[in-house]
């Protein structure tokens, strides 16, 4: 057998390990989240610029093109955890005088 493969599958191995690991200590964490940073998420969407073509031969032009949803992060500063927020609330009332 290739050495190469014996060595990824330990590979493999200790990363599912690891993973676990991580995940029973985010798990068991008492998190203390560190300040809100906007974040916003990347993704792609497709849009039609036209139709080209006739008949049954017929098809839409389509681009792809990056979009950015509002997003808010916030990471444990005990175990690195991040949280996403796609929401805000108000969080603060004021007296309004009018002005
Ligand atoms: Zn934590």
């Amino acid at each position: 057998m290739n050495p190469l493969r014996k060595e990824i599958e330990e590979l493999e191995n200790t990363l599912y390990r690891k993973k676990e690991e991580l995940k029973r200590l985010e798990e068991n964490c008492h998190h203390v989240w560190g300040d809100s940073v906007y974040n916003p998420e990347t993704y792609y969407d497709q849009v039609t610029d036209g139709y080209e073509g006739h008949g049954s031969d017929f098809y839409p032009i389509t681009r792809r093109v990056e979009k950015k949803k509002s997003r808010w992060s916030q990471t444990c500063t005990k175990c690195g955890k991040t949280r996403y927020a796609y929401n805000q609330k108000a969080v603060k009332f004021e007296p309004d005088f009018g002005n």
